[in-house]
């Protein structure tokens, strides 16, 4: 028999199971066995799968209209872009279908804005080690992982790449006549699940403000609700973006993304400067709306800041008792994971045979990003099978 995936282009290496069926926090594969899903698609299913209200918003809409394209007016995206703009620091929003072009759009105008304000020499775009922005040329060049870029031509011009964290090395940067805008994720998520300090966020805002430099947050993994807050950055106080971009949770599933900027930063933005197809569209926004409707509510986001609270002592208690294969607990609210002393891919394949789904991350971290939606038993669930499992495994 031949192997059935042997024409999708071979970038991915996914296990055996194939799921056909979601519900809540659970997968269901063909032969329906049951898997607690801790990875969410990579933090996309905020709301788990197929929730009541999003099936029967996408359903209704399905029976409408699906597609007009931008050349027409689209209800759905501009009620979704007011709440947007209601419920953050943006005035304006682009919607795109991924967080890579959420990217693109995010780095088009922060470079329109320099050029409009009699600035065209600043095209640097900053950004640090271990980030991760996408897969497109401009994303991949902004990312700087070299395994990313290899093969791929000749790096771009007006990328500087840092050391994450090393605040001396910015203080330079920023400092340069070239210098357009920083860009960084609130969370690393692909680069290790780790926290930048609210103390640095709010640094970036200071030294962005003096030297005449944008700041624009990659929050695709790490916002929409899952830090406990709408937004990652808004942990720090005062350290607001000028521009932000959103994807993965923002549809629930649904793929979508959204570039969301100052007026400042979107009015250079014209007819002409930039556009989608498909962006924005009616099935996307149908489903946006609902999405974004319950994560933005206030006590939605109280839960999921108390239920990250049991994760992360979870997850301290299995540090506690494995401490010669674990070397801490990392991340913040469900963008959170173990830190292992040796590569988790094999870890990783342990939890899967235990039927829970988990992912890795960069720096040897057992990455999780659960649906928003867990409760404490799926908590307990969760964390009985990963202290079996690394009770089981071997790193070497
Ligand atoms: C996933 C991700 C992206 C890219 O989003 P796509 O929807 O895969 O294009 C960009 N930035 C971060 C932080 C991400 O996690």
């Amino acid at each position: 028999m031949s192997d059935p995936r042997q024409h999708i282009m071979p970038v991915y290496r996914p296990p055996e199971q194939v799921f056909e069926k979601g519900e809540g926090v659970y997968l269901f594969t063909e032969d329906g066995t049951r898997y607690l899903d801790f990875i969410a698609g990579i933090a996309v299913n905020a709301l788990g799968h197929s929730h009541p209200a999003m099936v029967d918003a996408l359903r209704e809409q399905a029976g409408k209209l699906w597609h007009t394209s931008n050349m027409f007016r689209v209800r759905g995206a501009e009620e979704l872009a007011d709440k947007i703009c209601r419920d953050t620091f943006a005035d304006r929003v682009f919607f795109t279908n991924s967080g890579t072009e959420a990217i693109e759009c995010a780095i088009k105008s922060a470079r329109k804005y320099q050029w409009a304000n009699g600035h065209e020499d600043r095209i640097d775009i900053i950004t640090f080690t271990g980030a991760f922005h996408g897969r497109s040329i401009g994303a991949i060049n902004a990312g700087g992982n070299p395994k990313y870029l290899e093969g791929f031509g000749p790096a771009l011009p007006g990328f500087v790449h840092l050391e994450w964290g090393d605040m001396a090395a910015l203080e330079d940067a920023i400092a340069r006549p070239t210098a357009a805008a920083v860009l960084i994720e609130p969370v690393q998520g692909e680069g290790g699940v780790r926290a930048l300090p609210e103390e640095d966020l709010k640094r970036f805002r200071e030294l962005c403000d003096e030297h005449g430099v944008l700041l624009i947050y990659d929050e695709v993994q790490c916002g929409m609700g899952r830090t406990g807050k709408l937004f990652a950055h808004e942990w720090a106080e005062g350290a607001t973006p000028d521009i932000l971009c959103s994807a993965k949770g923002i549809g629930g599933g649904f793929p979508f993304g959204a570039c969301l900027t100052t007026e400042a930063c979107g009015e250079h933005m014209q007819p002409g400067s930039h556009g989608s197809t498909y962006g924005g569209n009616p099935l996307a926004m149908a489903v946006g709306n609902v999405v974004w409707d319950i994560i933005s509510d206030e006590a939605f986001l109280a839960e999921v800041r108390r239920v990250s609270g049991t994760v992360a002592q979870s997850l301290k208690s299995i540090a506690d008792s494995h401490p010669d294969k674990v070397e801490g607990v990392t991340g913040k609210g469900l963008l959170t994971g173990l830190k292992m002393k040796g590569d988790p891919k094999g870890l990783q394949g342990v939890c899967r045979d235990k039927n829970l789904l988990v992912g890795v991350a960069g720096n040897n971290v057992l990455r999780l990003a659960p649906p928003l939606v867990i409760t404490d038993e799926n908590v307990r669930e969760a964390t009985r099978v990963m202290d079996e499992a690394i009770g089981d495994w071997d790193p070497a």
